[in-house]
């Protein structure tokens, strides 16, 4: 038996567009001026990605890629940065990073669910996280801005600093802010903010929602973000992985049962369609001390030789009885034998069923089917800066 693997790269090129929302032209109207004179402030706001020209920044799109224009698949993990700037305009601006992940949401409905690990009728998100931090400039003379977290102290997500799109309230258009407050950068200010943003496909902020027995008490599965890992896959499903196929894991007990069943067939021979063990004999498990013991048991010398005839026994003149290797008419209580071991070896098949590395492994596989099927699955991000009224 053997888990279907994910070898199939996910077909999911999740584009990031990215879009410098400059205000309209920042533009105020000296009300003192004499004359009908329009002042026209310095609008200088900009951006720029980590993959754009060094020391550029861009008033209207920039280059942000969040995904490197790869494939994604299940484990994959990165991370990006961009940053932006007041650029010394003459005004005030507030200013916003917005998000949107609404294509990375449910990818089951109400008609269509998953089956995890053996349970069906069970939902299915894409399973992304992210991680938003942001930084200032060398010399900058702002405050850093604060990042939102959807959590409060009593969820389990709220250490890692991870969070799931799933846990977002966003606009209609599926925008909100990465922000808490409104952060602003004061007139004349070369302050440069650096967002990065990390992603990563991790299943383990979203297989409990499964409520699996693999999952629940005392199964419960930590959200684990560690990429970082002395064997070959993260932390997190290392651990289902060793379960299953590690030294005397899952999948070794089944085999073992499963060969105790063959063996058992390859003795006692298998039942017939009619529901009958077909008669038949096996070597004779009885040791020479044992047939020695039987056979001195015996008065009457009609039935010692009738022993000795069944069970090999030769009469040597110098020394004595020697037992020859003999089969016998096998007496097991065949149906009783057999339902033990294939009640264990139905156990066994079932442990690795319900397993936790089955678990992941439907809940990727799922989500790279329904995530292939789609055209494109995108996460936006965009920069607003607005003029704050002079006073
Ligand atoms: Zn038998
Ligand atoms: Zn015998």
């Amino acid at each position: 038996m053997e888990l279907r693997r994910l070898i199939v790269l996910l077909f999911l090129a999740v584009v990031i567009t990215s879009t410098l929302l400059s205000s309209t032209m920042a533009r105020y109207t000296d009300q003192f001026s004499g004359g009908d004179r329009a002042l026209i402030a310095v609008w200088n706001m900009g951006a720029r990605g980590e993959d754009d020209t060094p020391g550029e920044f861009y008033n209207k799109g920039f280059t942000f890629n969040l995904f490197d224009s790869k494939s994604v698949q299940p484990m994959d993990y990165g991370e990006k940065s961009f940053t932006f700037r007041g650029g010394g305009s003459d005004v005030a601006i507030a200013y916003d990073v917005e998000m949107d992940v609404a294509d990375l949401l449910q990818l089951t409905t109400e008609e269509i669910k998953a089956i995890i690990a053996g349970e069906s009728g069970k939902d299915v998100f894409v399973p992304f996280i992210f991680k938003i931090t942001a930084k200032l400039n060398e010399g900058a003379t702002g405050e850093v801005p604060t990042i939102f977290s959807p959590y409060d102290e009593t969820s389990p997500y709220y250490d890692t600093g991870w969070f799931r799109p799933k846990d977002i309230e966003f606009d209609e258009e599926g925008y909100f802010s990465i922000f808490e407050g409104t952060p602003v950068f004061p007139p004349g200010s070369t302050d440069e903010v650096t967002i990065t943003v990390a992603w990563q496909w991790n299943t383990s902020f979203y297989i409990n929602d499964t409520n699996i027995p693999a999952v629940t008490e005392p199964n419960y599965v930590a959200a684990d973000p560690a990429t970082g890992s002395e064997g070959v896959y993260p932390p997190y499903y290392q651990v289902a992985y060793d379960q299953y196929y590690g030294s005397g894991g899952l999948l070794e007990q089944y085999e073992a049962a499963q060969n105790a069943l063959v063996q058992y067939f390859e003795v006692h021979g298998s039942p017939e369609e009619n529901g009958n063990w077909p008669p038949h004999s096996v070597p004779c498990p009885l040791s020479d001390a044992e047939h020695h013991a039987h056979y001195n048991a015996i008065i009457d010398p009609v039935e010692q030789q009738a022993f000795l005839n069944t069970h090999g026994g030769l009469m040597d003149p110098e020394a004595g009885i020697i037992w020859t290797e003999h089969a016998i008419f096998c007496t097991a209580d065949h149906f009783a034998e057999y339902s033990v071991l294939k009640a264990a070896a139905d156990e066994a098949l079932h442990a690795c069923q319900t397993s936790l590395l089955q678990a992941y492994d439907d809940y990727d596989t799922f989500a790279v089917d329904a995530l292939a099927a789609r055209e494109v699955a995108t996460v936006l991000f965009r920069i607003k800066g607005e003029q704050v009224a002079p006073r």
